[in-house]
């Protein structure tokens, strides 16, 4: 081979150490993005890993090559994980850490003193699936995502499809054959590598970016405290909701609930006690609607549900289900979790303006508090009908 191994595993070393200090003091400190977070870890465990090989030959082998081994995969992990992030889903700590350790644990019992590919098929195929499954989420992301994240997929993609060659190899043709040193050996290896980071510190800056666009753009639209869709978002959702609902005659009910004296859960226990009500009620209501219903915090401790192809008489019971479920919530800062009223209002012939059915709603609110709180009220008629 007219290329040499170390000195190609000492550029490639260069390279890393290079992106890892650019990631790190350029895109991560800039943006904190999570993504360039994980590719920073994986370029460091990439590092580590490679240079425990290095010992490989000395007295130092045995626990030196299965560390290598385990960095790599963990480094694999990290990529998958940066990738998820994207996403906005993060693995399991346990899913990230299974792959290293089983590697670390396979190589250790591989006679690892003498074998310098101790565990390697293991090693091997978790690199393919880590690869694999990196490439795989970033070909989920939208098309939209960024100009730049498509080559990206393809390039893991391709790194990923080498280890499975490279494990086929190793196991058909072992780790001393002509096929799996001239093919899928070191050099091979190592080019394929530095094309994987050239395409990573590529995309870098614009994927990060991207990415904190799109968190700054989530945290516009839900509100902090609750993890609801703020005023805004919901208003916005709202009217898009009942414009494509009223072209298909649907009906939809528009709720409003207040949650009832609430300040004095503030002045008795504490603004603190009121948060976790809040919280509690946002999760009661979470928990009883269907996907497809939107919920908001309107404003202070008042909440706004949009229940699509639900009658008036639904949405009273969907209310009466929601302050059930308040109420057998064990409060634990506040002795007793407040009641709720609400006011409902509905879609029907002529009447699809949200500005209009909001309106509705509020005064049968207005009107279940002046009856006496913890009920709902439909707008249409007034009638009411006790929740708790
Ligand atoms: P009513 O039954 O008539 O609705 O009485 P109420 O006490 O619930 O109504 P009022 O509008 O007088 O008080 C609402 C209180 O909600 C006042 C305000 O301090 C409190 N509040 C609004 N937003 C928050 C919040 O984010 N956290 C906490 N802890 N309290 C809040
Ligand atoms: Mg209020
Ligand atoms: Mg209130």
């Amino acid at each position: 081979m007219m290329l040499d191994t170390s000195t190609l595993r000492v550029a490639l070393a260069i390279v890393t150490l290079t992106l890892l200090c650019l990631f790190y003091f350029i895109t991560f400190r800039r943006t904190r993005s999570s993504y360039s977070g994980w590719w920073c870890s994986a370029l460091l465990l990439f590092l580590t890993g490679s240079a425990s090989y290095l010992l490989d030959g000395t007295v130092h082998q045995s626990w030196a090559n299965p560390l290598g081994n385990t960095l790599l995969v963990g480094g694999a992990g990290a990529m998958w994980a940066g990738a998820r992030s994207l996403r906005r889903t993060s693995p399991k700590l346990w899913s990230l850490l299974a792959g290293p350790v089983v590697t670390g644990v396979v190589s250790v019992m591989d006679h690892p003193a003498t074998n310098n590919w101790s565990g390697g098929a293991v090693m091997l195929g978790l690199m393919a699936l880590m690869l694999g499954l990196s490439s795989r989420e970033l070909f989920r992301l939208d098309p939209d995502y960024s100009r730049v994240h498509r080559p990206l997929a393809y390039g893991s993609a391709l790194l990923g499809l080498f280890y499975l060659g490279r494990l086929i190899a190793f196991l058909l043709d072992g780790q001393e054959g002509p096929v799996f040193v001239t093919y899928f050996g070191s050099v091979v290896t190592t080019l394929l590598t530095s094309v994987i980071l050239v395409l990573a510190s590529f995309t870098m800056a614009e994927v990060s970016n991207e990415q904190l666009t799109r968190d700054l753009r989530a945290r516009a639209t839900v509100d902090g405290l609750t993890g609801l869709l703020n005023r805004t978002a919901f208003l916005d959702l709202a009217e898009n909701e009942l414009r494509r609902l009223s072209g298909a005659r649907t009906t939809a009910s528009i709720v409003l609930a207040d949650l009832d004296h609430f300040k004095a859960v503030n002045d008795k226990y504490g603004h603190a006690a009121g948060d976790a009500a809040l919280q509690t009620f946002a999760a009661a209501c979470t928990a009883s609607v269907r996907s497809t219903d939107l919920v908001g915090r309107y404003g202070g401790e008042e909440f706004i549900l949009l229940l699509p192809g639900v009658s008036p008489e639904r949405a009273r019971e969907m209310a009466a289900i929601i302050s059930r479920r308040l109420q057998e919530e064990q409060p634990n800062v506040a002795a007793k979790l407040p009641t709720v009223s609400y006011g409902i209002a509905s879609t029907g012939p002529g009447r699809v303006d949200l500005q209009a059915l909001i309106d509705s709603a509020d005064a049968a609110l207005y009107r279940a508090k002046t009856l006496g709180r913890d009920r709902s009220v439909l707008a249409t008629s007034l009638r009411e009908e006790q929740t708790a």
